[in-house]
């Protein structure tokens, strides 16, 4: 027994938990506008596809614009717009639970690492409200999976422009990412989430350890050619999640 808390109301008795909790290891997400990246040297490269979640805003943004163009302040406008918020913020509440469930599940006993998302500077490209709703959806995500799984904070600083290999700090272009140095092509997202699975576990980039952890995938090229991302996704990434697809994705396995 631990810790025993009186107040006016309630005795709390706390309990000392002496099973140490085993973790298969850390999944590192980087998050994006449309896709969720994760990478751990078990699973390979994770994509996630959210552009689903996306698009519940995109239709709850247009269903606004139609009433708000009528130009009324009636009423009974001012009620359905609220009302379109609600279910927009439910809509995208349930996905985003269905989403964590399925995460925590699937990467059971893994520890889950999300970017700070305060220190993020996102996406200077964007538009300010695509931008807003990003935002909007990865708090919502990294709230939701901290209530199912084990979660770490990480610090994204330079996360999307330092090598995942050598730990040159290059511009990226694009959705590939190109070092300059050591002459590693590799999609942009996973280069990030690579990195921020190196800060998880405390290393520094190194050319054998990214040897060592990318042993069992392919996907990039250190030749600085074009990698071959897309025809190979799905036999790397076994548990490559669509939510929208996923169900098909089994049934024709
Ligand atoms: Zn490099």
């Amino acid at each position: 027994m631990g810790e025993l808390i009186l107040n006016e109301h309630y005795l709390t008795i706390t309990f000392r938990s002496r099973e140490k909790i085993k973790t298969k290891g850390s999944i590192a997400w980087d998050c994006n506008e449309k896709s969720l990246d994760g990478f751990s040297p078990e699973t390979g490269w994770i994509r996630i596809d959210l552009t689903l979640l996306f698009h519940i805003h995109r239709v709850y943004e247009i269903k606004r614009k139609k009433l708000q163009s009528l130009a009324s302040k009636k009423h009974s406008i001012r009620s359905i717009l609220a009302k379109y918020s609600r279910r927009e913020k439910n809509r995208a509440k349930d996905f985003v639970h269905k989403l964590t469930k399925e995460i925590s599940r699937d990467f059971k006993n893994y520890v889950h690492g999300f970017e700070d998302l305060r220190k993020k500077n996102m996406f200077n490209y964007s538009k300010e409200h695509n931008r807003r709703i990003a935002k909007m959806n990865w708090k919502m995500i990294t709230s939701f999976m901290s209530y199912k799984s084990r979660t770490v904070i990480l610090n994204p600083k330079n996360s999307t422009r330092r090598c995942s290999r050598c730990g040159k700090i290059n511009a990226p272009k694009g959705a590939s990412y190109a070092c300059s140095r050591c002459g590693l092509r590799i999609n942009r997202q996973l280069n990030a989430a690579v990195n921020l699975y190196l800060q998880m576990e405390g290393l520094s980039p190194s050319l054998r350890l990214f040897e060592e952890l990318m042993k069992t995938w392919s996907g990039f090229t250190l030749t600085g050619e074009e990698a071959d991302e897309g025809s190979d996704e799905l036999e790397r990434s076994p548990r490559l999640m669509n939510p929208k697809s996923y169900e098909s994705l089994f049934k024709t396995t």
